[in-house]
This record gives C-alpha cells, structure tokens and sequence, in this order.
C-alpha cells in the first residue's frame, strides 16, 4: 500500500485568540515549526472588542494585589506571573512599537486607544514567526497516537503535530 505522507508540525496551537496567538509567535520565535488553528474567518475577534474597544491590556498593581481578584485560581496563576509579569508585557509591547498609557487603578491602555494596536503587535509577532495561520478552521477532536497529536478539522482535514496548545479561550 502507498504511504500518505504528512507535515508534522512542531506545535499546534488551537484558538487564534491573544492567548492563542501569543503563545504560537513564542514557540516561533524558539525556532519550532507552528500551525496556528482559528475557527472564524480573522484572528482576535473577541480582543478587537475588549476594553469597549479600547483593550485594557494589563495593570500595573502589585501581583498579589491584582492575583486576589482570581479567588480559587490565584495559586495557579502565581506561577504564571512568575513566569511572565506586568513588566515583561509591557517590553513586549513598547518594543513592539505599541506605547501605552496608564489611567486610574492601574488599568493599562494603549496610547492610541484602540485595541487594534493591540492586535497589529500580536499578528505581526506569528508573521515574523512564520507561523502558518489556518483560520475558518474548527477544531473538532483531537487524538493522541505514537507520540504526536492529530488534530481533527470540521472540514475532515486533520493537522498533525508533536504537540498542542489549546487556547480556546472562555464563554463570553
Ligand atoms: C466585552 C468584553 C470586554 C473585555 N475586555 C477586556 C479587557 O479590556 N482586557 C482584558 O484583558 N480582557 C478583556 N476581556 C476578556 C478577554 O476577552 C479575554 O481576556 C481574552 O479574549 C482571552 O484571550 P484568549 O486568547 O484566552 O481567548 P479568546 O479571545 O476567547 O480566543 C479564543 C479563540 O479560540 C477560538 N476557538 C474556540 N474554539 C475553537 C475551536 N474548536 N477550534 C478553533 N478555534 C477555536 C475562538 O474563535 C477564539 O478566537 C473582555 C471580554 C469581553 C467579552
């Protein structure tokens, strides 16, 4: 029998939302080969409207402060803002080209007042990653065999993959 060959890609991230995108430009960036999989037709939807279309793209009060707002998951998101904090976004960001302001009870804003520059950052960040973008691509399944991830598609296709990252997002 003829063997099908496939792309194995490094990773695949599942939901092009800012998490999403966020975390497919940083494996880029560390040199793995990632498919980026969005189920509407453009990236970020849900991030061009938050903030009243502004973005209220982080705060500036001390972690402990602001991790008491989380109750329940402030134990796990510690480790997170170890990891990755209000002064690491805000470098991401400012050298990226995006300024930002601050306004009343830390709340961070870009100075242009609009979320959308928010978004250019991000999708500029997976270009220059070179991460394959397939949007009006919903994620129905997901399988694990001999070591990689099949990732099933509603249009049948499926992505393969060594590792996934789902980032979904929640409801609104
Ligand atoms: C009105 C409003 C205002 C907000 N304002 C702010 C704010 O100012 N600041 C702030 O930090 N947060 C704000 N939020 C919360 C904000 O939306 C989230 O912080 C942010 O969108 C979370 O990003 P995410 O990538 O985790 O999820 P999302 O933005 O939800 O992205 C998830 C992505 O996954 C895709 N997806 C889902 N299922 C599948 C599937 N099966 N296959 C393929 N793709 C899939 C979705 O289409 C979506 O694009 C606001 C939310 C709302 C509703």
């Amino acid at each position: 029998m003829k063997e099908t060959r496939h792309k194995l890609f490094d990773v695949a991230v599942i939901g092009g939302g800012p998490a999403g995108m966020m975390a497919a430009g940083r494996a880029a960036e560390r040199g793995f080969a990632v498919v980026l999989l969005e189920k509407n037709a453009s990236l970020g939807k849900k991030l061009l409207i938050t903030g009243g279309g502004r973005c209220n793209v982080t705060n500036n009060k001390e972690v402990r402060t602001m991790l008491g707002k989380y109750k329940g998951n402030d134990k796990f998101l510690f480790s997170t803002f170890a990891q990755f904090n209000t002064e690491d976004a805000l470098n991401f960001f400012h050298s990226r080209g995006m300024a930002t302001k601050e306004e009343n009870e830390g709340r961070i804003f870009p100075a242009s007042n609009k979320a959308v520059s928010v978004w250019n950052v991000l999708v500029e960040y997976i270009k220059k990653g070179d991460v394959q973008v397939r949007t009006e691509a919903t994620v129905t399944d997901l399988a694990v065999t001999d070591k990689q991830f099949e990732v099933l598609l509603k249009d049948g296709s499926t992505v393969f993959a060594k590792s996934c990252i789902i980032a979904t997002g929640g409801l609104s």
